[in-house]
C-alpha cells in the first residue's frame, strides 16, 4: 500500500520541471494518490500527468490560473465531478519577483502577492469547503519560504507574500483543527529548480557563492521538498497541523 493510496490530491505549479510542483506530484502518485496537476502553463501540467499516467498513475492535468476566482472553480467543479472529494491541497505555485523594494512598481507589488498570497486563500476556503461537506478531515500543504521566517534583501514583496501564508495557514489551522483539517507550510532554502535557474541565469557565479552560504554546502533537490510534501499529505503527519516546516540544508539555523 503506498502512503497516499487511494487519497485525492491538488497540485498546482506542476508543469516547471525541474520544479517543485512537478517532484511532488511524482512523488505522490508513486504512493498511490490520483492527482489534479494544475498550472498557468496547461500543456506542461499535461507533460506532468502524461508522465505519471506513463508509469501506470493516475492524474488529470488542467490550465489554472491561481490567481483566478473563475479558474479555482473549474477545477473545484472538475474535482467535484470526478471524485466528490479532494483529500490533499498543496499550493504551490509561485513567482519570484526580486529587486529592493524601493525600485518595485505598484503593479509588480500586486502580481507577487496575488500570485503568491491571494492564490493560497482561494485554493485554501475553496478546499475547506468541500472537505467541510465531505467529513473526512484533509491536508493542506502550503509552500512557503525560509524568506517567510527571516527578512532577506531584495525579497520584500515575496517576503510579504510567504509571510503572509504563513500566518494564514496558521490561523485556518486553528479554525479547522477539530475537523481534522490540518494545515502546515514548507518553508524551501535554496533548492534547484527553474525558478532558481532563472534567478541565477545572468549571475551564474552566484551559484557558488550561495551553495557556499549554505551549511550543508549545495543547493537542494526538488526531491527533497516533495519527501516533505509527502508527509504532511500523508496521515503520517495527522496530529501535525499549524506548524512550519524548514527544509534548507541548515541555512537560516547558521
Ligand atoms: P518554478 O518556477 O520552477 O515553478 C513554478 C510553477 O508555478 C511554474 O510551473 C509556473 O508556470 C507556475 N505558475 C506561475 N504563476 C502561476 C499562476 N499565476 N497560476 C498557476 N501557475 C503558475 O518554481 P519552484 O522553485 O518549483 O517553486 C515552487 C514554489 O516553491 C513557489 O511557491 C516558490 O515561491 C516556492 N519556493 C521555491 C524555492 C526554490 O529555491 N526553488 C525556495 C522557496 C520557496
Amino acid at each position: 500500500m503506498g502512503r497516499l493510496a487511494g487519497k485525492i490530491a491538488l497540485v498546482t505549479g506542476a508543469a516547471s520541471v525541474p520544479g517543485l510542483g512537478s517532484a511532488t506530484a511524482f512523488r505522490f502518485a508513486e504512493e498511490g494518490a490520483i492527482l489534479f496537476v494544475t498550472d498557468l502553463d496547461g500543456e506542461g501540467a499535461e507533460r506532468t500527468a502524461q508522465a505519471i499516467r506513463d508509469k501506470g498513475g493516475e492524474a488529470t492535468a488542467m490550465a489554472h490560473d491561481v490567481t483566478s476566482t473563475d479558474a479555482w472553480d473549474r477545477v473545484f467543479d472538475a474535482i467535484v465531478a470526478a471524485h466528490g472529494r479532494l483529500d490533499v491541497l498543496v499550493n504551490n505555485a509561485g513567482i519570484a519577483i526580486l529587486r529592493p523594494f524601493a525600485e518595485f512598481t505598484d503593479a509588480e507589488w500586486i502580481r507577487q502577492n496575488d500570485v503568491n498570497l491571494h492564490s493560497v486563500f482561494y485554493g485554501t476556503q475553496r478546499a475547506v469547503k468541500l472537505m467541510r461537506q465531505v467529513g473526512q478531515g484533509g491536508s493542506i500543504v502550503n509552500l512557503s519560504s525560509v524568506a517567510g521566517i527571516i527578512g532577506v534583501p531584495g525579497c520584500a514583496a515575496y517576503a510579504a507574500a510567504k509571510g503572509g501564508v504563513r500566518l494564514f495557514g496558521k490561523a485556518v489551522a486553528l479554525e479547522c483543527a477539530r475537523e481534522k483539517i490540518r494545515v502546515n507550510s514548507v518553508h524551501p532554502g535554496m533548492i534547484m529548480t527553474n525558478m532558481q535557474n532563472d534567478a541565477l541565469r545572468d549571475n551564474p557565479e552566484q551559484y557558488e557563492i550561495l551553495s557556499n552560504m549554505i551549511p550543508m554546502g549545495a543547493f537542494g533537490d526538488p526531491i527533497d521538498i516533495a519527501n516533505m510534501n509527502l508527509f504532511l499529505a500523508s496521515d503520517e503527519s495527522r496530529y501535525i497541523t499549524g506548524a512550519e516546516f524548514v527544509v534548507d540544508g541548515g541555512l537560516i539555523t547558521a
